[in-house]
């Protein structure tokens, strides 16, 4: 049985109480963990109270810094281990799981060299004073992580806080614990001090609401659906503490006459059936100009159609989704999109003899979708294109910029004046020209716009969020 961390101790909830977890690839339970509620993360958030004024608050940014980076060395050398387990848990194509522990690794390797590189200044002042700003810890941070990528997520959202000398306490998702529990596991072999990192494993209204309400905690950093993020950030209010919310997407690629399709379609197609489709920043709506419309839908049908379904081990394109309410999640939308005579230009496949307990869903091309229509608005977070045609620069622009969300897009173009204006012009936290969310981009500043969310994490803006400055201002004459 997984167990919690809490002050350096694997324990199971105080109150006994166990959750399954289940396989998405049969829909069998095959593991249990801690239903934790406000008493353990009581305990955590007491835990990393403690841990600030001991040890882990004594260590310098240097060797809170070499700490970080024997974790990654650490993630490194567990790295078949935990690929298996995050497979396992998610349902991923082992290709998906191993390539998000490698990016876990670059998480604690990039805060691990960045520790020391985020201080104070001094600043210059009145005749007679001297005037520091002083970098510091916020204290307690909550990181309240979703089930799509648990590791990556927990590297993206723990190794800023960590370099900056926070302690932290992380609820994962019910329905993906084992790695991050297994990577503190690995923190506490490396020499993380009691409290510095503990994870409180429970249901999102339990244990998660009653982190995100608990009066020790200084900071949150949720990354989920919109509806739980609205709670989080009510919860922080009350307690008056900042929190960055990283929530959902629904982003475009606007694709023009002249663009390099050669080069886009394979980046389009993966950009939405990578994580079958379980990604904040799934390229999910493809804006074409109406002269390669034809051309490009050709394309994409042909590659749709290859697309392969299966176990994490036979290792194609698409494992299964998460649990049985995503799997009906897309299946809804699929068949909204049938109700309304959208055609479904092209399909992928499941491999045969698939678990029928399993949580497969089959990877969909659809054509020519209303801007208006639930599947072009809505995040389906599944692997469902949905394509729209537009005539002028100005209408790729609005459609680009016709749903509540903006955290990613891309804009498709060998147009040099046309590249800058449209990644101008439309609203989102990044903007890809000619390529899509490339190379996991631990260094890229990453965040939400509109309902996607606000705050920033990755890069060293989230070492910024997740500390806080003081002004000391010395008068001596
Ligand atoms: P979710 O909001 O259901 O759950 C996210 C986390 O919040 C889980 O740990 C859950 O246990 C917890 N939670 C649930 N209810 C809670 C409550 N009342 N109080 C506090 N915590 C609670 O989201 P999900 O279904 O796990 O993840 C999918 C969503 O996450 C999608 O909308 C996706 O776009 C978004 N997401 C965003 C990003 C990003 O960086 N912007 C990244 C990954 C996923």
């Amino acid at each position: 049985m997984a167990q919690m961390l809490i002050n350096g101790l694997s324990v199971g909830a105080l109150s006994g109480q166990e959750l399954d977890v289940l396989s998405p690839v049969d829909g069998q339970k095959f593991d249990v963990i801690p239903r934790g509620d406000r008493a353990d993360v009581d305990l955590a958030v007491k835990a990393a109270q403690n841990a600030l004024t001991s040890a882990w608050g004594r260590m310098t940014a240097l060797e809170r810094g070499r700490l970080l980076h024997k974790l990654g060395e650490k993630v490194l050398e567990h790295h078949a281990e935990l690929a298996a387990l995050e497979a396992r848990d998610t349902g991923k194509p082992m290709t998906t799981a191993r390539n998000d522990i490698t990016v876990l690794a670059r998480y604690f390797e990039f805060y691990g060299a960045g520790a020391d590189k985020v201080h104070g200044m001094v600043l210059p002042f009145l005749d007679g004073y001297t005037v520091n700003v002083l970098r510091e810890p916020l204290g307690v941070t909550a990181h309240i992580i979703p089930w799509n990528y648990p590791a990556q997520m927990l590297g993206r959202s723990i190794a800023p806080a960590l370099a900056m000398g926070n302690a932290v306490v992380v609820k994962p998702a019910e329905d993906a614990c084992l790695t991050p529990i297994r990577v503190a596991e690995l923190a506490r072999e490396v020499g993380f001090p009691p409290g510095s990192l503990n994870i409180v494993t429970g249901l999102g209204e339990e244990a998660g609401a009653a982190l995100s309400e608990h009066p020790g905690i200084n900071f949150i950093s949720f990354t989920g659906s919109n509806e739980v993020g609205v709670l989080v950030q009510k919860a922080a209010a009350k307690n008056v503490v900042k929190c960055v919310l990283e929530l959902g997407g629904k982003s475009p690629h606007v694709v023009f006459d002249d663009a390099d399709i050669d080069r886009a379609v394979p980046i389009i197609v993966r950009g939405i059936i990578a994580n079958t489709g379980q990604t904040c920043t799934a390229g999910s709506r493809l804006i074409i100009q109406q002269g390669v419309y034809p051309r490009m839908m050709d394309k994409l049908a042909e590659q749709f159609s290859k697309v392969r379904v299966g176990t994490p081990e036979m290792d194609l394109d698409c494992g299964p989704v998460v649990n049985i309410a995503q799997q009906q999640r897309v299946e809804y939308f699929l068949n909204e999109a049938k109700k309304s005579n959208i055609e479904l230009v092209a399909q992928g496949s499941l491999a045969p003899g698939l678990p029928a307990a399993g949580y497969y869903v089959t990877p969909t091309l659809l054509g020519r979708v209303p801007p208006s229509h639930a599947c072009a608005q809505e995040e389906i977070f599944g692997p469902v294109l949905a394509t729209m045609a537009f005539d002028t620069e100005a209408e790729g622009i609005a459609l680009a910029n016709s749903t509540q969300y903006g955290l990613m897009a891309a804009v498709w173009t060998e147009n040099g004046g046309r590249q800058q204006r449209v990644s101008k012009a439309i609203k989102a936290g990044q903007v890809y020209i000619n390529a899509f969310g490339a190379g996991g981009g631990v260094e890229l500043p990453f965040g939400g716009v509109k309902k996607s969310g606000h705050g920033r994490e990755k890069g060293f803006l989230a070492m910024e969020e997740m500390s806080t400055t003081k002004t000391v201002v010395h008068y001596h004459g």
